[in-house]
């Protein structure tokens, strides 16, 4: 049994002045079906132990969490969108719920809400998620999860009742309301907002309430803003690499969905690539490709030329855009270089060789077309895995000539003392000829299962088997006290905790 972790709420957000977001009421729905009840993180921050109607009262009915927010705030933000500036944004349909400490690192966390209700920034819609976007919300967030992306964690989802309407799904459709435990919901618009506004004394402001709270060593940096920025910077750019090792594509990079702790969040029409491909792209909105799998990192560096300009009368802004050219390059590579050796579970061999390698495997994967998941599967733990290629469906590549320059420079690769074990132990690696993915058909297959037949198995059996997957890569599980695979049968299991 994990130990039990204290709830520890916090407040930090309404220490900051008015300004910065609006008190708002939650939607009053006509039914709190719950569907999805994350027990793992749950437990992580000591709200494992609410009782069924305690936490339908908190996180469909939004009765303050004890100790925490008195009442919901929408935060006000602008943001770039597909790079055109758009002042009419802010919290339209969610908004920060309660804040408290994760129990075992002590950082501060905010329990927001998608599609809890209209706010004064909802510019006409109607404030609601649609239960496809909360189901598709949880799956990525689990996926990316245990590839060991950092995410938000999809908290809680209750299905609510209502028909909405919708032009990118086929309507009526039903609704739901989610909440996202995560590292901040401050972004880079909410700087862009109070800028655009010529209020650097804000700006400032939301600078020193991110130092405090969120990187408290950097307030004693010669210049704190410098810092804070360079570690924004730093974080968001070690974020695009990650995305780019677990081939997932967000698909909406625009400034309101970009945080301050580098923390990948706010899900819409991400998808995960088939095949390794730098055009693949994920909006059917999106249609020059600006956020296309292989722009991700340009669309990150766009968006953080354009946080430093927000710094302008707090920090000289050339000096941030200096930092942020010197460092990009290698904070992508090294993100791109220690994400795929241990997606591969290999020991590094110094920044060179594995470089080299990396390079490799990315032109086997763009000619071979091997299936991007599947290359990962069949190359883990690199030559200790060649009596697992016969089996694999791409068996034939790895015979071929072009997977020659991997497969000489892998010879010198040793897999992790985890990896090592894993391949002889974990079913994963064991018993199955195929990775656990989340291409676009798998998904679409769970919602018609929920659309069809209301039938919820086949997500929550994917959600257990993407959380084994993790377990198998090596993910530790949110309680530190137990780093192995979780042992024994789980209360509601069947409801996917
Ligand atoms: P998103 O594309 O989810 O990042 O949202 C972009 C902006 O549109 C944000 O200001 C949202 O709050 C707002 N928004 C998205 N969907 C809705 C909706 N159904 N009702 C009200 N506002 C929305
Ligand atoms: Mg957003």
């Amino acid at each position: 049994m994990p130990p039990d972790r204290p709830y520890s709420p916090s407040r930090a957000i309404a220490e900051l002045p008015e300004g910065f977001f609006d008190v708002v009421e939650p939607a009053a729905f006509p039914q709190h079906t719950l569907r999805f009840r994350n027990q793992r993180w749950a437990e992580r921050v000591g709200l494992h132990t609410l009782h069924d109607d305690e936490w339908e009262a908190a996180f469909a009915r939004f009765e303050p969490l004890p100790g925490s927010l008195p009442l919901p705030l929408a935060m006000r933000y602008h943001g770039h969108q597909f790079r055109a500036y758009n002042p009419d944004l802010g919290d339209g349909r969610g908004f920060l719920f309660a804040q408290l400490h994760d129990g075992v690192d002590g950082r501060l966390l905010d329990l927001g809400t998608k599609g809890s209700g209209t706010t004064p920034y909802s510019r006409g819609g109607d404030g609601r998620l649609t239960l496809k976007g909360g189901v598709r919300e949880i799956l990525a967030t689990e996926m990316l999860e245990a590839l060991g992306v950092r995410t938000s964690k999809t908290f809680s989802l209750f299905e609510t009742g209502e028909s909405l309407l919708r032009g990118d799904e086929p309507s009526p459709t039903r609704s739901s309301v989610l909440v996202r435990l995560g590292h901040s919901h401050l972004r880079f618009g909410s700087f862009q907002r109070h800028a655009h506004q010529g209020r650097p004394d804000r700006v400032r402001l939301l600078a020193d309430h991110c130092i405090a709270h969120h990187y408290p060593s950097l307030g004693d940096a010669a210049d704190p803003y410098r810092a804070l920025y360079g570690e924004i910077a730093r974080r968001t750019v070690a974020l695009t690499g990650g995305w780019m090792v677990a081939g997932f594509v967000h698909g909406v990079l625009n400034t309101d969905n970009m945080n301050v702790t580098g923390e990948s969040f706010d899900y819409g029409p991400w998808r995960w690539l088939p095949r390794y491909d730098p055009m693949f792209t994920a909006a059917y909105f999106d249609r020059s490709g600006l956020y296309a799998f292989g722009r991700q990192p340009e669309a990150a560096a766009w968006n953080l030329t354009r946080l430093a300009e927000t710094f302008d009368g707090v920090t000289p802004p050339r000096e941030l855009l200096d930092d942020l050219r010197e460092g990009f390059s290698s904070w992508l590579e090294a993100a791109v270089v220690e994400g795929v050796l241990e997606r591969l579970g290999l020991r590094a061999r110094g920044r060179e060789s594995d470089a080299r390698l990396v390079d490799a495997l990315y032109v086997f994967l763009a000619r071979s077309r091997v299936g991007y998941d599947q290359a990962f599967f069949d190359l883990y733990g690199g030559m200790a895995s060649t009596t697992r290629w016969g089996s694999s469906p791409e068996a034939v590549a790895y015979e071929h000539d072009g997977f020659g320059p991997v497969r000489a420079m892998l010879e010198a690769y040793e897999p992790t003392e985890h990896a090592a074990w894993a391949l002889a132990a974990e079913p994963y690696f064991l018993q199955r000829t195929r990775p656990e993915s989340m291409l676009i058909e798998e998904v679409e297959a769970l919602w018609s299962a929920i659309d069809e037949r209301d039938d919820w198995q086949p997500l929550h059996a994917k959600i257990e088997a993407v959380r084994a997957m993790g377990r198998a890569l090596g993910r530790r599980e949110p309680i530190s006290s137990s780093p192995g695979p979780q042992p024994g049968p789980h209360p509601n299991r069947a409801r996917g905790r």
